[in-house]
């Protein structure tokens, strides 16, 4: 659904998780991201796409300062209460590894990134005036509500010593089809899957959950890949080997491509 930027149904805005009236400005990157990687002067890319049932929606790449980008569509209690201790609670794990450094990984830090990989993407589905929603309405109440990602949610980390991106930020949704698995086309446009890269500093974060609870997930053995959710037990991330600037394009795309066999559905 395109939004409307006329202050009539602007004025009639809830905040997207809690519902409340009070609006605030929101940095999609939050400010202590800028601070912590000044990275001002270099440019960011972003891809936003969307293809369901074979018909590619939009796919708009497109190219802008880091960092800048703000929404306003979460109130003063959330951005000022919850989002902010999901910042302060992400910080001491995020900020070694985009400068590069390794880290040990514990089940509880885990879901704290898993949680700030979630919420940060769904900054950026309202980044863009014009581009395709990928997350269901709900999945933002079902993160209010209980502070939880999803039973089928996957998220993964890779080191990143590339040039070419400062910041980095793919999300796609998608409808597929595996074939002895009853179709639910839950999400926005009738697709079942969706999912998001973010890359920072020198850390990729990607995330990716489906409404197919049989859909099995791992990457291409070239990608260094740390999957920290589902989590068991402690796992180290070492900074190398790491992804190299045709890495990250590759490993932004590389959810759209299960390894279990699918087919795209066809209405
Ligand atoms: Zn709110």
């Amino acid at each position: 659904m395109a939004e409307q930027e006329d202050g009539a149904i602007r004025s009639k805005r809830r905040c997207v998780f809690c519902g409340g009236k009070d609006l605030t400005k929101e940095h999609v990157w939050p400010a202590w991201l800028a601070k912590a990687t000044q990275a001002q002067a270099k440019m960011a890319r972003h891809v936003n796409w969307a293809e369901v049932q074979d018909d590619v929606h939009e796919r708009s790449p497109f190219t802008a300062p880091p960092f800048h980008a703000t929404v306003r569509r979460v109130c003063a209690t959330c951005n000022h209460g919850w989002m902010n201790d999901l910042e302060n609670q992400a910080k001491p794990a995020l900020l070694p590894m985009l400068e590069g450094r390794g880290r040990t990984l514990y089940p509880a830090t885990r879901k704290t990134l898993a949680l700030w990989a979630w919420k940060t993407v769904m900054m950026f589905e309202f980044a863009s005036s014009d581009s395709p929603r990928a997350i269901p309405d709900e999945h933002y109440r079902w993160l209010y509500e209980r502070r939880e990602v999803l039973p089928h949610f996957h998220v993964w980390l890779a080191p990143y010593a590339g040039t070419r991106f400062m910041t980095y930020h793919r999300r796609a949704a998608l409808g597929l089809r595996i074939p002895d698995v009853p179709w639910t086309a839950d999400y926005p446009d009738g697709s079942n899957m969706y999912g998001a890269t973010l890359g920072v500093g020198q850390l990729a974060i990607q995330l990716m959950t489906s409404t197919l609870r049989g859909l099995g997930l791992t990457h291409a053995r070239q990608f260094p890949v740390y999957r920290i959710w589902p989590a068991e037990g402690g796992m180290t991330f070492y900074p190398r080997p790491a992804l190299t600037d045709e890495g990250m394009l590759a490993f932004g795309e590389s959810f759209e491509t299960p390894t279990r066999p699918v087919t795209r559905h066809v209405a």
